[in-house]
């Protein structure tokens, strides 16, 4: 008999945490699982989930906008946001609901408390005033959204986690920020109507990711009417008389809006969890150290997910818990592999990209192949619509392997799974041309493009 209550302890709902209960606990294990608020985390609750149904509803503008170029008259529209965020609402709980019976029905025990570490195999849950030990601990409590709570006025802005939850739909926003969430909401917000600026401090949105990709969506969004200022940031926001807010830009200018929001990056929730006592050290960000196979500096804890510094995404959290079910309880020790992670921003145009973007490749390959095609995609063409869609393929020179996929238009998201696939697995660019084309389709430009637009070598680009 264990001296232990419970042989897993999961503290976090989320992704990576119910995953890891689940799994032991079918396996036959005692688990229990503490959550202080919903089960489902970011991604479910105030993320992911949440958010790509926005960008579902924020898309019905530019569809009823294409219908007439196929001969549909689209009558008067009229958007409803309190019947979106009922419906959003009614969806979040029904996969809350999934979530807490699939921990039950493997065996996971689950305690709606907030729990802190009080030593390296106790825990004490703040609900009950009840401390209780587990052989292993695994803490996966996620992250939130920075308050950026230097900038004066702060405490008058949003952050995505109010987003969601907006009783009104603002007239005109301003979004700080040019990450994944601030171009992804700037996207929402401005197809369902909302006048948009997005103030972003770099040179460009997107920092990270492969250049054409980052001004063709920069050029598509200014092209709908967003408002994109680089090279700038915000240094305060006072609230007005009538309730609205100014924000007040480092060039100088006052700008109105009903919402401010920040989507300057975010910070793991390690604040008082009792990380000091366990032996569990932070780094300078305050994220969980953690060794390759999610170890942390004391023993008997593990972490995972968002609290940890490694990559901030849900299949990332997932794949990290499936490992450490892998490592711990099936005897088969395995790292969690985040190279060549497929990812999507959910941008309009969207982005779907894989690999190395061709900036970064250039440092590393002696000699590139640039496979670059900019076209308008099929559907665009009787909706009038001018949009282009970009397909770019980063290719190694002297081994032919395709290490970067970059794609931007509809569905990208879901195009960049696939090649995702192909790109892990090294294909080489013959690879490619020796697939057929799917006709009349927008992926066939990926099989199609036999000769390199261009190349790189040693840093100097050639025959474009
Ligand atoms: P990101 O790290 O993507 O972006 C943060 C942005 O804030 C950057 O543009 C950054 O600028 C800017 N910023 C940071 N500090 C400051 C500052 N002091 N002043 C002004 N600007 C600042 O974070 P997000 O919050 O957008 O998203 C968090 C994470 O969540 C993402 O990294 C991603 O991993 C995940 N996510 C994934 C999604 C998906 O898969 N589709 C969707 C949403 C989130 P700079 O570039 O100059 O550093």
């Amino acid at each position: 008999m264990s001296r232990f209550d419970y042989d897993l302890f999961v503290i976090g709902g989320g992704s990576g945490g119910v995953r890891a209960a689940r799994r032991t606990a079918a396996l036959g294990h005692r688990v229990a699982i503490a959550e202080e608020y919903r089960f489902g985390g970011t991604c479910v609750i105030r993320g992911c989930v949440p958010k790509k149904l926005f960008v579902y509803a924020s898309q019905y503008s530019e569809h009823f906008e294409d219908a007439r170029g196929y001969g549909w008259s689209v009558g008067e529209t009229a958007f409803d946001w309190s019947s979106l965020m009922a419906a959003k609402d009614a969806e979040v709980q029904r996969l809350e609901d999934i979530y807490s019976r699939n921990l039950e029905k493997a065996g996971a025990q689950i305690l709606k408390s907030r729990a802190v570490l009080e030593g390296p195999n106790t825990i004490r849950l703040l609900a009950t005033d009840q401390r209780v030990t587990a052989e292993r601990v695994l803490i996966a409590v996620g992250g939130r959204p920075n308050p950026f709570a230097d900038m004066p006025g702060a405490e008058h802005c949003i952050t995505s986690e109010q987003a969601f939850h907006l009783k009104r739909l603002p007239e005109r926003i301003v979004i700080l920020g040019g990450g994944y969430i601030a171009v992804e909401f700037a996207n929402i917000f401005h197809g369902l109507g909302v006048q948009t600026t997005l103030i972003y401090r770099g040179h460009n949105i997107l920092a990270g990711f492969d250049t054409d990709l980052r001004e063709g969506v920069a050029q598509a969004m200014r092209a709908k009417g967003i408002d994109i200022r680089c090279e700038d940031t915000l240094q305060e926001v006072r609230q007005k008389p009538d309730g609205r807010f100014e924000a007040h830009l480092k060039s100088g200018e006052w700008l109105d809006a009903d919402e401010v929001m920040l989507a300057v990056g975010r910070k793991p929730n390690t604040e008082n969890l009792g990380c000091e006592t366990a032996g569990v050290e932070l780094d300078h960000l305050g994220a969980i150290k953690i060794d390759d196979y999610s170890r942390t500096t004391a023993q008997n804890v593990w972490a995972l997910g968002d609290v940890t510094n490694r990559l901030q995404l849900t299949p990332v959290a997932i794949h990290e818990a499936m490992c450490f079910v892998d490592t711990e309880f099936l005897g088969k020790p395995t790292m969690p592999d985040i190279e060549t992670v497929p990812t999507a921003v959910f941008s309009q145009p969207e982005i779907g990209t894989v690999g190395v973007p061709e900036c970064a490749a250039v440092d590393k390959y002696r000699h590139l192949d640039i496979y670059l095609a900019r076209f308008r995609p099929m559907r665009n063409i009787l909706a009038g619509r001018n949009e282009q869609m970009m397909m770019k393929l980063v290719v190694d020179g002297e081994t032919r392997k395709v290490i970067g996929a970059h794609i931007l238009g509809p569905d990208a998201g879901e195009l960049v799974q696939v090649l995702g696939i192909c790109v892990k697995a090294g294909l080489t660019k013959d690879d490619f041309d020796r697939t057929m084309a799917v006709h009349p389709t927008a992926a066939e430009e990926l099989v199609t493009m036999y000769e390199p637009s261009y190349s790189v070598i040693d840093g100097e680009v050639q025959g474009r």
